[in-house]
């Protein structure tokens, strides 16, 4: 019943350690979107896509720099997600994840509650 997500690089076809393997496998869980993810402790680059920014990204720690012109070539038009600088998250559950899913799902009155 183990879902074996596999990873590569999209740019040198590289394959994470077996610890950042585990990071990106809960990296992947992430609810959110048009943003990017320091994995550790490979420093791999995640960005989450998206929508309009297409499906999540990967970039081993060689080609971090890559993606991230990649993406600003490509959707650098669409929304200022892909400009955004480093230092980039490792993780993003307690910071912008849980305001959109807090934002998505609020209901009227729900303020401290
Ligand atoms: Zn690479």
């Amino acid at each position: 019943m183990t879902i074996h997500f596999i990873f590569r690089c999209q740019f040198c076809d590289e394959q994470p350690d077996p610890l950042t393997q585990m990071s990106l496998q809960s990296a992947m869980r992430e609810r959110t979107w048009g943003a990017y993810q320091d994995v550790l402790p490979g420093r791999w680059l995640v960005f989450h896509g998206g929508g309009l920014y297409g499906p999540a990204r990967h970039a081993c720690p060689e080609h971090r720099g890559d993606l991230v012109a990649y993406l600003r070539a490509h959707y650098g038009t669409i929304g200022w997600h892909v400009w955004k600088r480093p230092p980039y998250p490792s993780s993003l559950a307690h910071a912008e994840t849980d305001n959109a899913w807090n934002a998505a799902t609020r209901r009227q009155g729900g303020w401290g509650a």
